[in-house]
């Protein structure tokens, strides 16, 4: 279908070197976007850029630091020409009890979920503004709609990512850039395995409360990347989808 086609845009994917953020790379790949994979890992970003086609580069950078992002950027025109499309999915989490966490604990999951996606998006602005609009992806996360234990300032980023969304939208529907935010389920990835080993029955619970029986995969996410990232979804901005296999609506 013509209006989901991405060939000749250009999409930054900020995490895209693994989980989530590469399962929603190969998507727009796959639509025909050029794709711009940031992160630290290069090692990582190798392996990553092997499953895409040539029409795709790595950049590292910390997207914490405002410098970092506003390099990624000029970088990413200096390869490319444009941007069309950018998804905030850089994210992180240290679990504990809210009483054991420290100050630098807190700044650096904020920093990484939230601070980013608000520094990345506000870089790319005015290369969304020249291309004529944009298209803006945050990720959030079931801890956008719910809370944990193990999980406060994660998901008080979380949540976060849902309001900036919304606020962004608002501001930037003038230069034709719809922002929407994914929720994602439980999504099979280094970040859950890590989750899985610290948080005691979590795989169990999880496997309970889906619908769909099971945990999700990187690629389940590509389908609402290349929906988001493209014209079929021109009138949609501001939401914040739930990809989850029905976690969020479970009783
Ligand atoms: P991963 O740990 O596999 O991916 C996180 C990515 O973020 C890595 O590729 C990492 O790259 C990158 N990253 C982290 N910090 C920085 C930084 N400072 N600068 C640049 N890149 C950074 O986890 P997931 O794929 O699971 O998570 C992706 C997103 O999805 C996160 O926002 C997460 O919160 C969210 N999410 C995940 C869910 C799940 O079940 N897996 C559920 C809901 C939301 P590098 O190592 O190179 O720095």
């Amino acid at each position: 279908m013509e209006s989901f086609n991405l060939v000749g845009k250009v999409a930054v994917v900020t995490g895209g070197n693994g989980g989530i953020g590469l399962g929603m790379a190969k998507g727009l790949n796959e639509a025909g976007a050029t794709v711009v994979l940031v992160g630290r890992d290069e090692a990582k970003a190798q392996a990553a850029l092997a499953m895409l086609d040539q029409n795709a580069r790595f950049i590292a950078a910390n997207v914490t630091r405002q410098s970092a992002c506003k390099a990624l950027v000029a970088e990413a025109v200096k390869s490319f020409g444009r941007l069309d499309i950018l998804v905030n999915n850089a994210g992180t989490s240290i679990r504990k009890r809210p009483e054991a966490y420290t100050e630098e604990d807190w700044h650096h999951v904020m920093n990484t979920n939230l601070t980013s996606a608000f520094l990345c998006s506000q870089a790319i602005h005015p290369e969304m503004q020249k291309a004529g609009g944009g298209k803006i992806i945050n990720i959030g996360s079931m801890m956008s709609l719910f809370g944990a234990p193990y999980a406060t300032p994660y998901a008080a980023s979380k949540g976060g990512i849902v309001q900036m969304t919304r606020s962004l939208a608002t501001a930037w529907a003038i230069d034709n850039i719809q922002v929407n935010a994914v929720l994602p389920g439980w999504i099979d990835t280094d970040l859950t395995r890590k989750a899985r080993s610290e948080v005691d029955g979590l795989h169990e619970r999880v496997l309970a409360r889906t619908p769909a029986g099971r945990w999700g995969e990187p690629s389940d996410l590509a389908g609402i990347a290349v929906f988001l990232a493209s014209k079929a979804s021109d009138f949609v901005t501001g939401t914040a989808i739930p990809v989850d296999g029905g976690f969020s609506i479970a009783a």
